[in-house]
């Protein structure tokens, strides 16, 4: 069945696809960066991403050599910073073993780090014309209500099985517009929640799940397990023009990231103000900075923040933590979108 909506995709994705940055000169790394960034984020709002990213680094060589500060920096807003760390190492490894130019294979590209099934298929096929599948969420979906397929699409195999499908109908003259043509159904016909554009889909006559009205059933995804909930104390501890940042550990959640100090659980006025003296800081006012959430895929924090002013003092290190100038930190220290609600405290003066 998946043999007859090649035709129709294609003809539809010829006259209907968008016109994206990224499109205009498919190199490999340009595919590459873009996917990667789509990866979590909507397409409107990886345009300027994207734009500033090329920019800062226009060719593998320029990733592979970024200081890693600056490349956190570049990245932020994005999220899930061990994606760009993962394509930096995969850019030094294209250095040394590739010449710089991202390898015309597969499996090499597979075995770059941070480099799946998905944009392995998406570099292969886009970039280099090599029949290859990149099947992301939007693909999972467009073919499982296509099929009428009750897998869950959370499992690898199930992904496996779908690659294989399309692998075995993939135009050989143009993979890359085919795995575009799927990418783009999904992202903006046959789109979640209930929204799908059945009427003015172009493989609609050949779809199982149509035929039958069972459109809203599909994707079958298991449940998924409950976040586990961090609750958090998150203190702007300000000195004159400087605030407290603190260098997060090089592994795990976060990893290498500045923050801004805090404390597990929520902590009273009188245990911030004892943790803060604790610091051999003179506390002189302490003001509520509200509460808030940050989700991460598998945690949520729970935050309740509060703002300290200190007595004046020229110490630049606390403990573990650095006092930074409010001007030098937007530049230099990349800190985590999970401190959002809480950076006007350190943009603005109080
Ligand atoms: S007919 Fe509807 S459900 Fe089927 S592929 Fe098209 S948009 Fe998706």
């Amino acid at each position: 069945m998946l043999e007859q909506i090649v035709e129709p995709l294609l003809q539809w994705f010829d006259e209907n696809k968008r016109i994206l940055p990224w499109r205009q000169d498919p190199t490999p790394y340009h595919v590459w960066i873009s996917e990667i960034m789509l990866q979590q984020t909507r397409v409107e709002a990886v345009k300027s991403y994207y734009a500033r990213f090329t920019q800062a680094l226009p060719e593998v060589a320029d990733l592979a050599a970024c200081k890693e500060e600056r490349l956190l920096k570049l990245w932020e807003g994005l999220g899930y910073y061990n994606r760009v760390k993962n394509m930096q190492k995969a850019a030094i490894e294209v250095m040394e073993e590739y010449g710089g130019n991202l390898p015309a294979d597969y499996e090499k590209l597979l075995k770059l780090p941070g480099i799946g099934s998905y944009t392995a298929g998406a570099v292969s096929s886009i970039a280099y014309g090599i029949p290859q599948p990149a099947v992301d969420g939007n693909v999972l979906r467009v073919i499982t209500r296509i099929t009428e397929d009750p897998e869950d699409i959370l499992k690898q195999s199930m992904k496996r099985k779908i690659e294989e499908k399309l692998r075995e109908v993939m135009p050989k003259d143009r993979p890359g517009d085919f795995n575009q043509s799927l990418m783009e159904l999904g992202a903006t016909v046959c789109v979640p929640n209930g929204m799908a554009k059945c009427e003015v889909c172009p493989v609609a006559q050949f779809c199982k799940a149509r035929a039958s009205g069972t459109v809203l059933e599909y994707p079958k995804k298991a449940p998924k397990k409950q976040r586990k909930i961090e609750e958090k104390t998150v203190l702007v501890i300000q000195n004159g023009q400087e605030f407290a940042i603190h260098k997060r550990p090089s592994k795990g959640l976060l990893a290498g990231l500045y923050e801004l100090p805090n404390q597990e659980g929520y902590l009273n006025r009188e245990e911030i103000l004892s943790y803060v003296e604790g610091l051999s800081l003179i506390p002189l006012h302490i003001a509520d900075a509200g509460e808030a959430k940050h989700i991460f895929s598998h945690v949520e924090w729970h935050m309740k923040g509060y703002f300290i002013k200190v007595a004046s003092t020229e110490e630049k290190k606390v403990g573990d933590l650095i006092f930074v100038d409010k001007k030098e930190s937007k530049g230099k220290y990349p800190i985590p979108a999970a401190f959002g609600a809480y950076r006007k405290y350190i943009e603005e003066d109080f």
